[in-house]
């Protein structure tokens, strides 16, 4: 069935459709069957400490679709935004880490951070969901880091900071991501109870030779650091981006100069040979 729809499964649709609309519903229909069919899998990034340590991973979600291999996250998670989608999708990623989070722990590993999307916040059973997850993995609720970005905020922001404020309840951790991308950054800093802030890679992109990126970077760390958040750097890819992030203070970074996301065991068995 998979094999046989496919990227022209658009043509069956109404030519009076525009494309995009047509490549849309394509796509949320693959999106289903991917659900049903267990196309998605869940890849490790290792979060490295100043002295090189891999304290945390982020998982990241990877759809390996039958005949596209590998598509980005970037390609169908606005989308499934839409779509709402993304609850369901979301909820397969958390459970994946909360069954992982033993073996990292053995690995060393005391965190795992997890993308949570806007949309999952807006569910009533949101809260209830995590709480049976950690329950049922018997995780201590610490070891889990729930990445949010102020999108969280836009639509019932109340209720919202009302589900950060019950997640962290429960025993998770919160961290603001992609900071400094969006509008608000800096006032939603004041209401969203992080304990950890993520720069993003745009600001940390030839941070050695951009002076801006530089100024705004180092600016962030120290608010960070007089908040009381720990941050940290996102796609640091070169030493030399290390080199200054070091030197400037911050606490932990992720990028591909260290690691690029992997399945489980690879990522465990890099860890082995570190
Ligand atoms: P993000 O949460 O900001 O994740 C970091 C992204 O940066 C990841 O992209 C990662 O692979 C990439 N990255 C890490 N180091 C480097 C580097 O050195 N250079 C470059 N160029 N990129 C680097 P990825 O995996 O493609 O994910 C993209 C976005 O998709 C994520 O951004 C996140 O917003 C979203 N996403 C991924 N998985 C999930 C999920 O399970 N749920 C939700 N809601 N969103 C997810
Ligand atoms: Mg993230
Ligand atoms: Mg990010
Ligand atoms: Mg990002």
């Amino acid at each position: 069935e998979a094999k046989r729809r496919g990227s022209n499964t658009f043509q069956w649709f109404s030519p009076d459709l525009d494309l995009d609309t047509q490549q849309q519903i394509t796509l949320r229909a693959q999106l289903q069957e991917a659900i049903q069919t267990h196309q998605f899998e869940v890849f490790y990034q290792p979060i490295v400490s100043r002295n090189g340590a891999v304290v945390a991973v982020e998982a990241l979600l990877r759809w390996n679709h039958p005949e596209r291999g590998y598509v980005s996250p970037a390609d169908f998670i606005p989308l499934a935004e839409r779509t709402g989608q993304i609850v369901a999708m979301g909820h397969w990623v958390l459970e994946q880490a909360c069954k992982d989070a033993a073996r990292l722990r053995e690995a060393g590993i005391a965190q795992v951070s997890v993308n949570f999307s806007p949309m999952q916040f807006y569910r009533d059973d949101f809260i209830e969901s995590v709480a049976k997850l950690v329950a049922k993995y018997k995780i201590q609720p610490n070891q889990l880091m729930a990445e949010i970005t102020e999108n969280v905020l836009l639509r019932d922001s109340a209720s919202a900071l009302k589900m950060m404020a019950d997640l962290r309840d429960l025993g998770l951790e919160i961290a603001l991501d992609d900071f400094g991308t969006g509008f608000a950054s800096l006032s939603y800093l004041n209401v969203i109870p992080a304990q950890k802030l993520k720069i993003d890679r745009c600001f940390v992109q030839n941070i050695e030779s951009n002076t801006r990126n530089a100024a705004i970077t180092r600016g962030v760390l120290t608010m960070a650091a007089e908040l009381g958040i720990s941050a940290v750097a996102e796609g640091v890819e070169t030493e030399a981006e290390r080199d200054y992030l070091t030197r400037y203070a911050c606490d932990y970074m992720q990028g591909y100069l260290f690691c690029r996301p992997q399945p489980i065991n690879k990522l465990l068995a890099w860890l082995d040979h570190k």
